[in-house]
């Protein structure tokens, strides 16, 4: 079974708050009247008929530290069920509990990550679980087969000695084409930074880093990956800095095809 699972919180972020506020808003986009629940393959994606709901995860109280294990606790135990998620909201912190679970869960997993930075530094502002950290964090496991990241345009030093170190592909958007999608290998899961497309299209996200995909770009990315897709995730998007709610249907959109994919 599909399941969809809200993850409200931002407490990992470096710059600003606003990621937790995610997961209601995108649902709204579901129900607000002006989209229809169908990915562009013909699939439904409704809730209670081709995914359920689990809710959002309750991180009322909790420390970094906690709200890690918690999410863990959440993922293993929806995993162990035989289900695949699809995760929204939250700062990209959060993808490091999720994906370790999926790793443990799937040996050789494969990481297909979208994203205008890479996530991968060894310390960022003395906070193990900063949102620029969760790719360190997950490769240090050495749990993941492959990570493959798309729409890079802000590498450091330092960043391009971890992706060495680690044995990334990055596909950054200066070099970006489709190519990179027949080298991706199942199972793959998918986490998708929404500052990895361009502002234009997604102007709701806490880092504005001009020059990035377009939303058809990552749409196509999607339908034309052809390995088993075990989960994914949506993060980053930040309601504070949205307009008219687009981010929010630009989340919408890219959960329906991730889920037709998934279904499929
Ligand atoms: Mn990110
Ligand atoms: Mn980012």
């Amino acid at each position: 079974m599909l399941k969809l699972l809200g993850i409200p919180y931002d407490e990992n972020s470096s710059f600003m708050q606003g990621p937790s506020l995610a997961p209601d808003l995108i649902r709204k986009m579901d129900t607000d009247g002006s989209a229809n629940p169908f990915a562009e393959n013909g699939q439904l994606i409704k809730k209670d008929a081709t995914y359920q709901d689990l809710g959002d995860i309750d991180f009322d109280g909790l420390d970094a530290k906690q709200a890690y294990t918690k999410t863990k606790d959440i993922v293993f135990d929806q995993l162990e069920q035989g289900h695949k998620l699809i995760s929204l909201g939250g700062d990209h912190s959060v993808s490091f509990p999720i994906l370790e679970m999926y790793a443990q869960k799937f040996p050789k997993l494969n990481v297909l990550h979208f994203d205008a930075h890479a996530d991968i530094y060894d310390n960022f502002q003395d906070n193990p679980f900063s949102h620029a950290s969760p790719f360190a964090r997950l490769m240090e496991t050495k749990l993941i087969y492959k990570l493959t990241q798309v729409g890079i345009r802000t590498l450091d030093s330092h960043q391009r000695q971890q992706i060495k170190k680690y044995d990334v592909d990055v596909i950054e958007m200066k070099d970006f084409n489709f190519n990179f999608i027949n080298n991706l290998k199942g199972p793959l899961y998918i986490s998708i930074d929404l500052d990895g497309l361009d502002p234009a299209f997604a102007p709701g996200v806490s880092h504005h880093e001009p020059g990035g995909l377009s939303t058809r770009e990552m749409i196509r990315c999607i339908q034309d990956i052809k390995v088993p897709i075990v989960g994914a995730d949506i993060v980053e998007y930040n309601p504070k800095r949205d307009i008219n709610n687009m981010t929010a249907m630009v989340a919408y959109k890219l959960y329906k095809e991730l889920a037709a994919k998934i279904l499929e």
